[in-house]
């Protein structure tokens, strides 16, 4: 069994397991003296044996410490225009399966759903439970962070903002566009792949596809605009196909 823990309840040789996962323990029956896989959410695993579980924490020794092999060398953050209804979920969870490290739903002209703040915020904390839960099961090594819900501009800063701390040798940016023809996917992945390019910005647009204007907008800050094949996919199948093939191309 896999939890995340803070940092803070880790120390040299012990581990200390309180709240949610407490409780999932207890429910699962686990025992001093059994095995459990803990991680950091900062890209360290232990494996522990538990010592003790009492009313409201559990105490596990550490036995092995070691760096989690799941996580990407690349970090892909999707900026994905909000869709409707409950495709976000879809969305959050297939990335974090796949190794997207950053998942930030953007408002863009053709956005339909309106969030205001108290709705936003439910959101985004239900967002963060499936990315936890996700993370869990394929045994990341980090939970992806989830939102802000940021306007298009504030996305567009935030990319410039990964530039600028990796550096643009290290940094690439594409805009999946469904009305472009001539440059690829592959193309230009294959060339990132070349740089050994580390930070990368993928951007969706939602259900009614970016205006023109965004994909220029996109384009002024260095993002490549990109087809993803004749085929239209839908906006919760476009970001998941793009990182999938993006991670295919520098975990080879
Ligand atoms: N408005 C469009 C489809 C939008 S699909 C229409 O109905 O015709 C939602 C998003 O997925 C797009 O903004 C784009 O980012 C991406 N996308 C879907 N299919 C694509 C393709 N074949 N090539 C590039 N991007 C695509």
């Amino acid at each position: 069994m896999r939890f995340f823990v803070s940092q803070d309840n880790i120390t040299e040789e012990q581990v200390i397991i309180t709240g949610e996962d407490l409780k999932h323990m207890k429910v699962l029956r686990l025992e001093p003296g059994d095995i459990i896989e803990v991680c950091d959410g900062q890209g360290w695993d232990y494996s522990c044996r538990l010592l003790e579980i009492t009313g409201d924490r559990a105490l596990a020794a550490i036995v092995t410490k070691g760096e989690n092999r799941a996580e990407p060398k690349v970090r892909i953050t999707l900026y994905q225009g909000l869709p409707k209804s409950d495709k976000m979920d879809l969305i959050v969870q297939k990335c974090t399966e796949i190794g997207v490290a950053r998942i930030v739903p953007v408002t863009t002209q053709r956005t339909v759903v309106q969030l205001n703040a108290k709705k936003a915020q439910q959101r985004r904390e239900r967002w963060e439970r499936i990315a936890t839960a996700a993370a869990k099961q394929s045994g990341r090594g980090r939970i992806p962070q989830v939102g802000p819900v940021m306007s298009w501009q504030a996305a567009l800063t935030d990319a410039q903002e990964l530039r600028s701390q990796v550096g643009s040798e290290r940094f690439g940016a594409v805009i999946p566009y469904e009305l472009e023809n001539t440059v690829f996917v592959g193309t230009v992945f294959r060339r990132w792949r070349e740089q050994a390019v580390l930070e990368v910005a993928i951007f969706i647009g939602p259900e009614g596809g970016f205006a023109e204007e965004e994909v220029t907008q996109a384009q002024d800050i260095g993002a490549h605009s990109v087809s993803l094949g004749p085929r239209i996919l839908r906006t919760e199948t476009a970001g998941l196909i793009t990182a999938g093939c993006l991670l295919y191309e520098m975990e080879q």
